[in-house]
């Protein structure tokens, strides 16, 4: 067998972090510390590089910049590496995976994100598990090939599809779930993989690297009450280019005219509008009640059971594509990397 070759690419976050002595508070520290306390990896059967992002964030930091600069960094060692291991806060960590996942179109090999709740040289730290744990996801090769060709997260024990996530705890180390899709691995004293639910791309092509994201969108969680003063404000925002709403249930919201109305006037300036639901799971399903029927005879585009961070990277990603309004929701509606069943 050939001896995986692992790039793990740090940007930041708990799980390279030190508490200073006196004020406790927590602060990103130089990377090349991480592998000094974990002298375990070396036993790995797999040749690991390190690298850093240029400054490294707390994940809250995070914005497309970041996203470019981590999908640069894979594009420059795709062809050297069979993997790569991208540790990163868990705060921002689903909305990462979902955007590398659409901007690394045609994806072949591993990237897997992983970050930890505690720091690395916590007595309880969760990080080496998950890191030891992502570094062997990574290295998984079936016929000398990498085994997983898609953007997952790994954390406590899991692995998922990375834009299938959420993070759902501030504080237990099991602190993301998928609950629209099935884990991808789980591990225990065997490492074991559910082959079925794997994202399968075509490998005949070349990945193709999107370096653009247009972050002129915006999120409305809706919710009883909300005004027509603040919803006109936001959706008259200049330079306003897409919005996710939040809806309730199954993608119900107030049949209230001025709601409706202004939803009309902003798809009639040629922003599109996609509906999610608020819940953690389930799906969109426009057309069940009679809260949803007139969103979908105007047209909104349905985000069926993607999730709120999937949908903000996927919208930001299209954006960039020239399509017209039908192409565009026809896009938005298909699964493109497996973020929608
Ligand atoms: N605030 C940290 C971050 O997201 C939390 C973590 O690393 O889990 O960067």
């Amino acid at each position: 067998m050939h001896t995986p070759y692992i790039l793990i690419i740090y940007t930041g976050g708990t799980i390279g972090m030190i508490k200073n002595p006196k004020s406790g508070v927590l602060k990103a520290f130089n990377f090349k510390n991480l592998l000094n306390k974990i002298p375990e990896l070396q036993l790995l059967e797999c040749k690991i590089t390190t690298t850093s992002l240029k400054k490294p964030i707390d994940s809250s930091n995070t914005n497309p910049k970041t996203w470019i600069e981590i999908a640069e960094v894979i594009e420059k060692g795709y062809d050297k590496y069979d993997g790569f291991v991208v540790l990163h806060g868990s705060d921002t960590m689903s909305y990462t995976a979902s955007a590398l996942s659409f901007m690394l179109e045609n994806l072949a090999k591993p990237v897997v994100l992983t970050g930890s709740q505690l720091p690395i040289g916590d007595l309880r730290t969760d990080a080496k598990e998950n890191l030891i744990t992502s570094i062997q996801v990574a290295s998984l090769q079936k016929n000398n090939k990498p085994y997983i060709k898609e953007v997952c997260l790994y954390f406590e024990y899991k692995l998922y599809r990375g834009n299938r996530t959420t993070k759902i705890n501030a504080e237990h180390f099991e602190a993301f779930a998928s609950l629209n899709y099935p884990e991808l691995a789980e591990s225990g004293v065997h490492l074991k993989v559910n082959d079925d639910q794997l994202y399968r791309p075509n490998t005949r092509r070349k990945l193709k690297v999107h370096k653009k994201m247009n972050s002129n969108i915006a999120l409305v969680k809706l919710f009883p009450g909300i005004t027509k003063e603040v919803l006109t404000a936001t959706f008259s925002a200049s330079n306003l280019k897409g919005v996710i709403l939040e809806t309730y249930g199954a993608g119900n919201c107030s049949t209230e005219k001025w709601f409706i109305n202004l939803l009309k006037e902003t798809l009639g300036k040629g922003i599109p509008i996609v509906n999610v639901t608020q819940c953690s799971g389930g799906s969109v399903s426009m057309g069940l009640y009679e809260t949803s029927t007139q969103l979908k005879k105007i047209g909104i585009i349905s985000g069926r059971d993607i999730t709120t961070e999937a949908a903000v990277a996927k919208l930001m990603y299209l954006l960039q594509s020239q399509l017209s309004q039908i192409e565009f929701k026809n896009a938005f509606e298909t699964s493109l990397r497996g973020e929608l069943s």
